[in-house]
Parts: structure tokens; C-alpha cells; sequence
């Protein structure tokens, strides 16, 4: 067992005083602006108090922390005009439970002071668009009186906790959900978390986050040793937080539906025969974002770390996190995530070095998991006795109009729960056994008939906003998927192949739609262009390749159709992606060349 010991690289960021860090250069601005925010306040509140329609960089910056991006429509730009401003909103909420009223409050916000939407994140959250500079601590503070929170949903920072969405009782459910409650209590940022509630809802501690006593004996450990950022204040993260976004998925074996080896941390949890947690296999260094034509950033899936004893596991994950904060590259943001480290400097420097300063406890080889399989929980199921939830398939997660009226009418009357998946659908939750009918009416009267039958292509596919509302997009994506999904069946149901295809899409490569995993995504490159990737695996545990640069959105059905009609010709129960992988690089490139 190893000893820790303080990292020096991270006295200076505790310290807090100076514009150097350890080796007497000077912070690069997004370190510095952190630093400078007297742990994520400033220049934020004094901005919420002006009548500008929008924040300075500074103060946007920090906004991120607490959840929201300053964006402005697109679509509505105009020459020589300002631009129109307005704020994208995120819950945190692990495991993507939203109670009733929280929903509730959520879709009157959206209605007043909203875009009149809400979208299920591919992080199983909420987000909110079109909300003012103005109204946005009447927003945030509602949120937050509704027990909701949007602190660290965006920012330097770990980011929303997934874990398997269906409120199963039985086997490793209850554990994985209960871990990644905690995970996300252990990892709350303790001083931004003052700042939050003062900015949002006049420094109210009372909705302070509750950790449970397990939580709170490990956050005090976060003073000790390496773990301890050297900073009394943000124990865990010091002043500068983390050099980027950080994020954690728990699952159970065999239940792929988080996305795991795309996470920083992945967790795949063992139990009793009671339902104890017994122990977790332990996966890092996963991550999907990349810039085009920088071939230096790349996306990567994680990598077995080890098994490790249930009452180690928070304080692994900890140890984990300020590993990262100390050794990841904060001179190049798009270098920052915690993959390239992984990828520099390999897996085991990376052991090692935790075992060594930052972690006590035992890592073991991993255990063995069942084949993992993207469950998505749609239809009907049962999750105890007497109890009922339901999966219902929103495209691109997208709530609005009448359908959104008629879903919140019945999540009120029947003071549903609500659970969001990583696929962007939605499960209605604790459903008692009388109810199901009435509840299976009102959802025929929203269109909803076979809600475990969606077409077989909107299935599992999903995009991220992009345009308008995103300032990064290159292209369409969230606009454009449900067209995209249909000339793709029509081609399908022209060349009589009868499999489905895991299909993403997204604006630009930063890939908030995870597209780098799935059997054939679209990743905008140009105006009206994409990337096109092919050759992940339907149960997502390998990585697609790029294998057109720049494909006319027009011309994609010309260019995949000689490949269709081979996988077609190979026939059996291939997937595309295992068809493309089979092929080889350079009979696909000939294939769509062709
Ligand atoms: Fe915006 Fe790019 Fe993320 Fe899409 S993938 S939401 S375009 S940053």
C-alpha cells in the first residue's frame, strides 16, 4: 500500500495569490478567470445586476459552472444588427431522475420565460432554451426551490452522473443509482456551491446538498494527501477546478445504456445476492470530443483501470479526479481531458502514479461482465410489485407543444416521476397497477400507441442541437436527423434490408451526441457537409472511423449504397457496424468510392 504524498504542481493552484503557476509562467486565461472568481461568483453577480442583454467572456465563462451557456438564435442574426441573446439552461440530475414537481415547475418555466421546449440531453437532463439574461434567476432560482440544481451541469467540473435510467428493484439497479447519487454528492464543488445559492436564491443554505453520511465521511478525506487541492475552501478542486469537463457513468454488467467506455470514469457495479454493493470494475480515460483537421485530438474509449472493494470505491473515484486536476494539461484546453493523459502517458504511469500519491485502497484485475447490450427501457415494464413504469421515444428528445402540454398534464395528475434516458427518451415512473389503463389511454391521445415500437431507425439515434441555438455548429443536426432517418429507411426499404443501424449525428466533432460509437454517424464539417463514420458496434464498445471527409448531405445515400448492398450480399445477422469492421478499411473506402 502506497503512501500519498502532495503533489507539487498543485500548492500553486491552492494558494490562490498569484498570475504564475509553479514554474513562473503565467496562467493561461481560462486558468486565471477561474482563479479570479472568488470560487465561480465574479464578475457573474455583478452582472446579473446591469440591464445588458448579455454577459461579458468573463462572466459567461463562469456561468458555465452553473449550468448555462450564453447563446443567441442563428437563424435570426441580421447584418449590422446585435446579436439576440439568450441562455441555454441545464439540470444536474443523476441518473436523470426528475421528481414531479420539479418537471412541473420546469415546463411552466419553459412556457413563460423559455423557447416553450424542453430537451432530453444525451446526459439525461433537461435543458431549457431562450431564456433571457434577465429572467434567468427567476429561472435558476425556481429550479432550485423545486429541489432541482443546475450547478456543475456544464463548466471545468464533473458533470452530470449517469447510471441506468429504469427504476428497476432488482438485481444491481438499486446499487447503480444509489452510487451514482453519490458519486454526484462527493464531487459537488463545496465553496461554488455557496456561490451558486448566492447568486440564485439569495445565499438560501438551506438547499444546500445533503450528503448522506457515507459521502460526507470520504469528502473529508478530500483534505488529505494528494487528494487535498491545497486550497481550505474548494478542498477537492482548489481555485482552478479542473483543467476540463469530467464526467461519470455507473451501469450493471451487461447494461450498456450509459454510454460507458465514453466516460472518464466508468463503473460497472457487482452485488449480493441482497442487492449490496460488493464491489465495481473500474474503466477511464474515455472521452468523445475532437477538433477537425487537429490530429492530435482524437475521440478514445476507456480503458480498464481494475476492481475495486465497495468501500473503496468513493474514494477511488476521488483520487481519480485529483489525479486529473493535477496532471492534466491546463496550457492547451483541447488537449485538457483526462483521455490524453491516459493516452500520453499509458495506463500504467497512470496506476502507478495513483496507487502511489493519490489512492490507498486495492485495485484488482477486473471481473468478468456479460456481453454488454444499449438497453433502452422502451414500452411498458414493471419494476416491483405492483409497480409500472414506462419508456416513451422522444426524436432528439425534444418536448414541446401539445404533446408536451398533454405529457405534463399526465405526469400531474398522476404525480408521476420522471426518468430520462442517455438515448433522449423519457420514462414514466411509478405507475401503480390501476393506473396503467388510464395512463395507456392518454398516452394513444397523444399519438403514443406502441411506445415500445418506434421506427426501427429513431430508435436508437440520436443528435445534438447544433444550429440555431448552438455557437459551435458547422451544420444542422437535431433539424435535419428526422429527414436523414427517413431517406435512410426509404433506402433500406428499397434495397430490402431488413437490420436496424445505430445512427448519431451532430454539428460539429466536439460530439455531444457521442458520435464516434455508433454503426454510421454524421459529424458536420462544412457548410451543408459531414464527416462520415463508420464501423462502431450496436452495443457501443468500439470505435467508428472516419472515411469521408466532407459528403454532401445530398449525396449520402449515393455514397453508402454500394456498401449497403455488400452488407446486404454478406448476409446473416452482421450489423453494419460488424460488417464495416469485417471489411477493412480499404474495402470500405473502395466501396464508397465506387
Ligand atoms: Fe454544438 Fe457541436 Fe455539441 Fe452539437 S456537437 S451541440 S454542434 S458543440
Amino acid at each position: 500500500m502506497s503512501q500519498p504524498s502532495v503533489d507539487a504542481t498543485k500548492s500553486s493552484q491552492g494558494a490562490g495569490s498569484g498570475k504564475l503557476d509553479m514554474e513562473g509562467i503565467p496562467l493561461p486565461k481560462a486558468e486565471q478567470r477561474k482563479r479570479d472568481s472568488l470560487f465561480l461568483k465574479e464578475p457573474l453577480l455583478t452582472e446579473l445586476g446591469n440591464d445588458l442583454p448579455n454577459f461579458s467572456e468573463d462572466a459567461l465563462q463562469i456561468l458555465k459552472f452553473h449550468g448555462s451557456y450564453q447563446q443567441d438564435d442563428r437563424d435570426k442574426r441580421e447584418k449590422g444588427k446585435d446579436k439576440q441573446w439568450q441562455m441555454m439552461l441545464r439540470l444536474r440530475s443523476p441518473g436523470g431522475r426528475i421528481p414531479t414537481a420539479l418537471f412541473l415547475a420546469m415546463n411552466d418555466l419553459a412556457d413563460r420565460l423559455g423557447d416553450g421546449t424542453l430537451r432530453a440531453t444525451t446526459r439525461q437532463a433537461f435543458q431549457m432554451h431562450g431564456v433571457p439574461k434577465a429572467d434567468l434567476k427567476e429561472v435558476i432560482g425556481t429550479i432550485v426551490r423545486n429541489l432541482g440544481s443546475t450547478l456543475a451541469a456544464c463548466g471545468d467540473i464533473n458533470r452530470n452522473v449517469m447510471a441506468p435510467a429504469a427504476p428497476f428493484d432488482k438485481g444491481g439497479y438499486p446499487a447503480a443509482r444509489q452510487l451514482a447519487d453519490e458519486i454526484a454528492d462527493l464531487l459537488s464543488p463545496e465553496s461554488a456551491e455557496g456561490s451558486y445559492l448566492d447568486l440564485w436564491v439569495d445565499g438560501d443554505l438551506s438547499y444546500r446538498i445533503k450528503a448522506g453520511r457515507k459521502v460526507n465521511a470520504v469528502r473529508k478525506r478530500q483534505f488529505e494527501g494528494a487528494v487535498f487541492s491545497g486550497d481550505q475552501q474548494e478542498p477537492l478542486y482548489g481555485d482552478t477546478y479542473l483543467p476540463r469537463k469530467f464526467k461519470v457513468a455507473v451501469t450493471v454488467p451487461g447494461d450498456n445504456s450509459v454510454d460507458l467506455l465514453t466516460q472518464d470514469i466508468g463503473l460497472v457495479v457487482f452485488t449480493d445476492s441482497n442487492g449490496g454493493l460488493r464491489g465495481c470494475n473500474v474503466y477511464v480515460g474515455g472521452g468523445m470530443g475532437r477538433t477537425h483537421n487537429k490530429e492530435e485530438t482524437f475521440a478514445r474509449i476507456a480503458e480498464p483501470l481494475g476492481y475495486v472493494a465497495a468501500d473503496q470505491v468513493l474514494d477511488l473515484v476521488q483520487s481519480i479526479l485529483a489525479l486529473q486536476r493535477d496532471h492534466g494539461d491546463r496550457r492547451l484546453r483541447r488537449h485538457a481531458r483526462m483521455k490524453y493523459l491516459l493516452h500520453d502517458r499509458g495506463i500504467q504511469w497512470f496506476r502507478q502514479e495513483l496507487m502511489r500519491a493519490y489512492f490507498s485502497g486495492d485495485l484488482k484485475p477486473l471481473r468478468s461482465e456479460p456481453k454488454p447490450k444499449l438497453n433502452d427501457y422502451l414500452g411498458w415494464h414493471r419494476h416491483r410489485a405492483g409497480m409500472w413504469f414506462v419508456g416513451i421515444p422522444l426524436l432528439c428528445g425534444r418536448l414541446e407543444g401539445a404533446f408536451k402540454q398533454g405529457l405534463s398534464k399526465i405526469v400531474e395528475t398522476y404525480q408521476l416521476e420522471i426518468r430520462l434516458t442517455p438515448n433522449q427518451d423519457l420514462l414514466l415512473c411509478n405507475i401503480g397497477t390501476p393506473q396503467r389503463a388510464s395512463i395507456r389511454t392518454a398516452l394513444e391521445e397523444l399519438g403514443i400507441n406502441t411506445p415500445d415500437m418506434p421506427a426501427p431507425l429513431a430508435r436508437h439515434a440520436i443528435a445534438c442541437p447544433a444550429l440555431p441555438t448552438c455557437g459551435l455548429a458547422i451544420t444542422e443536426s437535431e433539424r435535419t436527423l428526422p429527414s436523414v432517418l427517413e431517406r435512410l429507411d426509404s433506402q433500406l426499404q428499397r434495397l430490402e434490408i431488413d437490420k436496424p443501424v445505430l445512427i448519431r449525428m451532430t454539428g460539429c466533432p466536439n460530439g455531444c451526441a457521442r458520435p464516434y460509437m455508433a454503426e454510421l454517424a454524421l459529424v458536420g464539417s462544412g457548410v451543408n457537409q459531414y464527416q462520415l463514420w463508420l464501423g462502431g458496434s450496436a452495443n457501443l464498445q468500439r470505435l467508428a472511423k472516419p472515411y469521408i471527409q466532407k459528403l454532401p448531405l445530398d449525396q449520402l445515400e449515393a455514397a453508402i449504397e454500394p456498401l449497403l448492398l455488400s452488407w446486404k450480399e454478406a448476409g446473416g445477422r452482421r450489423t453494419l457496424g460488424d460488417h464495416v469492421q469485417k471489411l477493412g478499411d480499404q474495402a470500405v473506402s473502395e466501396l464508397l468510392n465506387a
